[in-house]
């Protein structure tokens, strides 16, 4: 087994780790960064997917305190308030420094100012952009820098574990892909920031390397970890049954510009929920949808109809071209007819409990971006994605860079993590791990998706517990290297047991608020006004109840 040390190890290559690998060495440059991502360096995680863009106070006519408020409105008084004034605060800061340092151009008005556009929940156009490109154009600036500061990047290289001793983190167990032989890397500051879980659920608008990875791993190691419950939908994925598309993102902003949703019935349905029609929020939407479909009033393939016909075929063309594409690779023309569309799990809320510099309860373990839990509360605004992973990036750099010189560095022994990752090739004749993910995602998505109740939660509680005894029993065989079954038996492990972890908050949670909505608990209730924890104790998944964290009252 090959062992390395470093100063800072960062897990992740999505706006997070990449923020972080770049503000430690420019903090230190003489510090030794190290940087492990699941996927292709680069290339990989929801950053690159950004298309709406980036919210951030820039017109002297808004102001963070707006932001903070539309933000806590958002999130349905759940987020920290600490780390949701902390992202206000800073966006302006980064979106600045992501262009001085790093070159990232957002688009311009004819003045030669930063063009911003609204998003739903709003109450000012503050989403900078760079067209629907937005996330390839700030990862592609982000990688070219950390890779200019000799950074080294090992790709392809999943963290199993990490490495920790009486409570404390020491690094991490890496399995690269590409070898599937163990390294075991000692560092100093651990940074976590391998962008949280969407693809638990069977439609996804998420890179799929995503598997909650980062919230096992953090469990796994000891952490507490809050808001589990809120998984995020966005009501228009694209439906493509048989196709890569399936599950992706039509843009919200389809509904913006007039774009309409119709039943089988050929109904406008969205009145019946909201007065805001297409225009309400996400989780809104994404219920009108939902019911719509359960009521038998769906189209063929199970979604329901996205009409912007009507806006006339220049209008589409000029306003939405990469949406344009991406239908016509799927045979339909956006110009001329409506598509099919279904809710698709987009993003998870919750995450590892952090403080404002990113520490986690575990020493040695900072955490960044969609890892991470508190900031968007019960439901996360567009544009705050982005704007939580580069602000919690660049602070995560930061602090790392600034303790890791305090920390020492421990060997601590990575046998038994490794021997986990190991014993499918201790088995024949087993499950394949592949079909399991499948029947997995299919349980969160029928149980535990867009609308929930006692009853069937509970039934996906035991059919998760199943599930993981099965997971005991799969087996691999053939090379280690590239071998695509013994990681996809990483991956169903680590996401079953995030998908309990799901399954449980949203069953404790005895009411309907933003992103979690219980038919059988349809209103929120403000006793409720409180997170959700968990945490691994003596060998048990435990539950807690904390405070919302608010800010200090010299501080408002
Ligand atoms: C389709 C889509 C569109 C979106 N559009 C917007 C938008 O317009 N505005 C907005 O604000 N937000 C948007 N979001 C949300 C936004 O993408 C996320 O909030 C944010 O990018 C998360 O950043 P991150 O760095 O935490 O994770 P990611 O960018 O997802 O990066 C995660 C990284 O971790 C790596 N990784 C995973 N597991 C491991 C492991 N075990 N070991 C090592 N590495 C690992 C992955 O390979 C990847 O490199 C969108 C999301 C999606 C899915």
């Amino acid at each position: 087994m090959e062992e390395l040390e470093t100063d800072i190890l960062v897990l992740g290559s999505g706006g997070a780790g990449l923020m972080a690998a770049l503000y430690a060495l420019d903090t230190n440059p003489k510090l030794n960064v190290t940087l492990a991502t699941k996927g292709l360096f680069g290339k990989s995680g929801c950053t690159r997917m950004v298309q709406g863009g980036y919210n951030v106070v820039l017109s002297p006519n808004d102001s963070t305190e707006r932001h903070f408020q539309d933000t806590m409105l958002g999130g349905h008084w759940l987020n920290n308030h600490i780390l949701a004034r902390t992202l206000v605060e800073d966006a302006p800061v980064v979106v600045h420094e992501m262009w001085e340092k790093a070159g990232v151009r957002f688009a311009r008005d004819k003045d030669g100012n930063l063009h911003q556009k609204g998003l739903a929940g709003q109450t000012f156009d503050r989403t900078v952009h760079h067209g629907d490109l937005t996330g390839i154009e700030i990862v592609s600036r982000l990688s070219e820098q950390v890779r200019a500061r000799g950074t080294r990047i090992l790709e392809e290289c999943r963290a199993v574990d990490l490495l920790v001793e009486d409570g404390e983190v020491f690094g991490a167990v890496l399995l690269p892909a590409r070898t599937g032989e163990f390294i075991a890397v000692r560092a100093k500051i651990t940074v976590l920031a391998t962008g949280g879980s969407a693809p638990i659920f069977s439609v996804s608008s998420a890179s799929l390397e995503k598997c909650g990875d980062g919230y096992a791993l953090a469990y796994r190691a000891g952490a507490t970890l809050m808001d589990m419950e809120m998984s995020q939908f966005h009501p228009t994925g694209l439906v493509a049954p048989g196709s890569r598309f399936n599950g992706s993102v039509i843009a919200e902003e389809l509904r913006a510009a007039g774009g309409h949703l119709y039943n089988s019935e050929n109904e406008r349905f969205m009145g019946k929920y909201n007065p805001r029609f297409e225009k309400a929020t996400r989780d809104e939407v994404s219920r009108g949808c939902y019911f719509e479909i359960a009521a038998g009033r769906g189209t063929p393939n199970g979604g329901v109809w996205l009409d912007v016909s009507h806006l006339g075929a220049k209008a589409v063309e000029e306003l939405f071209p990469g949406m344009l594409e991406r239908c016509f690779l799927i045979g339909r023309d956006l110009r001329k007819e409506p598509i099919e569309v279904c809710p698709t799990s987009h993003f998870e809320m919750g995450g590892v409990r952090i403080d404002r510099d990113c520490h986690s309860d575990l020493p040695g373990l900072l955490v960044a971006g969609e890892d991470s839990g508190g900031v968007h509360g019960a439901n996360r605004l567009g544009g705050n994605g982005v704007a939580d992973s580069t602000v919690y990036g660049r602070r995560a750099g930061l602090r790392a860079a600034n303790t890791a010189l305090e920390r020492r560095m421990k060997k601590v022994d990575p046998s038994r993590s490794i021997s986990a990752a190991l014993s499918p090739w201790e088995r024949t004749g087993g499950e394949q791990p592949q079909a399991l993910h499948a029947e997995f995602r299919d349980v969160m998505w029928t149980k535990v998706g867009v609308v929930r109740d006692a009853t069937a939660m509970s039934e996906a509680i035991d059919a998760l517990q199943a599930l993981q005894q099965r997971i005991d029993h799969v087996s691999v065989t053939g090379s280690r290297a590239y071998n695509l079954t013994w990681q996809s038996a990483l991956d169903v492990r680590n996401a079953v047991t995030v998908g309990q972890m799901v399954a449980q908050c949203a069953l404790i949670r005895q009411e309907s608020r933003g992103a979690h909505y219980r038919s059988d608990f349809s209103s929120e209730d403000p006793s409720w006004t409180k997170n959700l924890t968990v945490r691994l104790e003596s060998g048990q998944m435990r539950f807690g109840e904390q405070e919302v964290v608010r800010e200090p009252a010299a501080a408002r």
